[in-house]
């Protein structure tokens, strides 16, 4: 049986087209350059290939031109043109594209850069213009054809009168509406950004006839004070950069051609902290220029922060910021990337498949990581600068997925050190360890001088042992993710155990004090009650009376920080009251226990445990009656 075409309801596909694919109306300035620089890339192969056609590149230019009195904007380019049978089949047939077929052609040539695929994006004209005139002569042609068109009700083709070869794509654009503005793209400041923002690395100039002004040369007669007066003119001035910086030589960038990129662009008042560019090809082929700011955005740690890098397809930007790009954990790190090898889809405003964007994206996390690595290595002051704008969002990584990123961030992060008194990593620490040492030995606190002087760490500082001092809430569940860090685990100096080696005949010796003062220590703990889980002689402490240390599972400054949360449960970590065996207040215990005094050892208790609390900064379940035994056992 004889297949049948579909038919394709053109009006209804027509307006489909023009309706919704895209978001936004101003792509259509983009779509007509584009078009504009692929006619002109075709002409400029011929010109490479058979040498006798008298074309230079210089001679090649797109040209933009207003009319606000008609009410047009025309784009005319000195590319290639079309035949009539080229106009009927290229703008006559929706989806057909002329230049993925051109493309297809010429595969293997170098230097052309085709940017044109779906063939749908001349029709995002009918977006602002309520008609559009093609009048295009085709290259070794001598008639001219006028194709015009009003959108959904077909085209009409006549023959016309064009001097040179190439095409004037003239719009007459609508009329405004009440929710819609069409003036604007009328406007010379409107059009000059667009050019900017999508057109900005077209290869060839665009140009566009500006008002301009200057002072007005001065009569030979004029007094010395006349004022100055200014004329205005015309000029034709070329809107785009052509080059991108990224695509040019390193050698032939500098760091301030890097840093007003980047402020320009980016809208930074600072350089950057760090810049990387780097170009790559292979299974994906793509350029990259990113930068490290060198201060946090002020809304960075803030829901309103949006991360992502923007998104170049052969010079044309797709999107502004594509979050695909960055994991984010590096989601400080703004910049572009520019390949050629994206998959579009239809409205080329983004990607169809992210499997090359994947790539693209796993590939730049490695690079970054790479970056600051030397960064710390080698240049250690920036980077603990770096760290104080983006350390927190590291840590963040670090803690989410389940310690996932581990591997890529273990070794960035910094913690202040007891006994380097400056910010380390754990490979510094690590490598400082005693031969015997077991642990990562870490700290909480709100700050580091507050830390500094917690009771439960004295031990550790006076076995030598260093110390990481965490003073961020998400610190300690970050580590707890990580588990270990090169098979060496981490262990808070307030859990229960520290499992020191050298430490093993004082414990036997408290072991001894503890079966001596079981009954005086079991009271205690009976008084206060569940708010310890325990009452017990201290291993740690050497000059400080009591403090506080957690059992298994949550520790103390973890329960500060959920608890600091808007939820309902409050959550509780297991106390446990430790009180120096050498200290004089173990006697005043004993002593009071042995004469009977039990309300006296209860209050002395409540003191004690009130105490470690202030110490671990946890606010006095009551303040006023701690005030009063105060009192009352001053003026005893
Ligand atoms: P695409 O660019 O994806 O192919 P378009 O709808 O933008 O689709 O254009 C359709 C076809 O019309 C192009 O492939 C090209 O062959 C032809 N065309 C469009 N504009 C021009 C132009 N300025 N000069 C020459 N040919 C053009
Ligand atoms: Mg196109």
């Amino acid at each position: 049986m004889a297949k049948k075409q579909f038919k394709a309801e053109s009006k209804r596909l027509l307006d489909l087209m023009i309706n919704s694919i895209y978001t936004h109306k101003e792509i259509f300035l983009r779509e007509l350059i584009s078009n504009a620089s692929d006619a002109i890339d075709k002409l400029y192969y011929r010109a490479l290939t058979e040498n006798n056609t008298g074309l230079n590149r210089d001679d090649f230019a797109i040209l933009l031109e207003v009319n606000k009195d008609e009410r047009t904007l025309t784009v005319s380019d000195n590319g290639a043109g079309m035949t009539k049978e080229e106009l009927e089949s290229n703008l006559g047939t929706i989806a057909k594209s002329g230049s993925l077929a051109f493309k297809k052609e010429n595969e293997t040539k170098e230097d052309i850069d085709i940017i044109g695929q779906f063939g749908v994006g001349f029709y995002s004209a009918f977006m602002v213009a309520q008609k559009v005139t093609v009048i295009s002569r085709a290259f070794g042609g001598d008639q001219a054809w006028k194709w015009e068109s009003e959108g959904a009700d077909g085209y009409s083709i006549s023959e016309c009168e064009k001097s040179g070869t190439g095409t004037d794509i003239i719009l007459h654009i609508k009329e405004n509406t009440e929710d819609e503005n069409y003036d604007e793209f009328l406007e010379e400041y409107r059009l000059r950004g667009l050019i900017k923002r999508y057109s900005d690395y077209i290869r060839y100039p665009i140009r566009m006839m500006v008002e301009k002004s200057r002072p007005k040369e001065k009569a030979e007669d004029a007094p010395e004070d006349a004022p100055t007066e200014y004329e205005s003119y015309r000029e034709l001035e070329t809107l785009n950069s052509m080059v991108p910086i990224w695509k040019k030589n390193k050698s032939e960038i500098s760091d301030e051609d890097y840093n007003s990129f980047y402020k320009e662009k980016f809208f930074d008042f600072a350089d950057p902290a760090k810049v990387i560019h780097t170009s790559v090809e292979g299974v994906v082929t793509y350029n990259a220029l990113l930068f490290i700011p060198s201060k946090a955005p002020f809304n960075y740690y803030t829901k309103d922060f949006e991360k992502g890098l923007q998104l170049y397809s052969s010079g044309v930007m797709i999107m502004d910021k594509c979050a695909d790009l960055l994991p984010d954990h590096f989601s400080f790190v703004r910049g572009l990337v520019d390949s050629q090898d994206l998959s579009l889809n239809i409205s080329r405003e983004m990607l169809q498949h992210d499997r090359q964007l994947k790539a693209i994206a796993s590939r730049l996390e490695k690079k970054i990581k790479g970056e600051l690595l030397t960064m710390l290595n080698t240049e250690r002051e920036k980077y603990e600068e770096f760290f104080k704008n983006f350390g927190l969002q590291l840590k963040y990584g670090l803690y989410d997925g389940y310690g996932r990123n581990k591997e890529m961030l273990e070794d960035l992060v910094l913690y202040y050190s007891s006994s380097e008194k400056k910010m380390v990593t754990l490979s510094e620490y690590v490598s400082r360890m005693k031969t015997e040492q077991k642990f990562i030995y870490y700290a909480c606190g709100d700050s580091v001088e507050r830390i500094d002087k917690l009771p439960q760490i004295e031990l550790l500082k006076d076995k030598g042992y260093e110390v990481l001092y965490l003073t961020d809430d998400i610190d300690e569940f970050a580590l707890q993710m990580m588990r270990e860090y090169k098979e060496k685990e981490f262990k808070s100096a307030a859990s229960g155990d520290l499992d020191l080696e050298e430490t093993k005949e004082e414990k036997e010796k408290i072991e001894k004090k503890t079966e001596e003062n079981k009954d005086l220590l079991t009271f205690m703990k009976e008084s206060l009650g569940d708010k310890v889980s325990e009452v017990r002689l201290s291993q740690r402490l050497k000059t400080h009376p009591v403090c506080l240390t957690s059992g298994e599972g949550l520790s103390l400054e973890m329960e500060k920080v959920l608890n600091s949360m808007p939820v309902d449960q409050k959550i509780k970590a297991q106390k446990v009251l430790e009180i120096n065996a050498d200290h004089a207040i173990l006697e005043a215990l004993k002593e009071a226990y042995g004469a009977d005094e039990k309300d006296r050892v209860k209050e002395y208790a409540e003191l004690l445990y009130n105490q470690a609390l202030l110490i671990e900064g946890f606010p006095v379940e009551d303040p006023v009656s701690f005030s009063n035994a105060i009192c009352s056992l001053m003026t005893k």
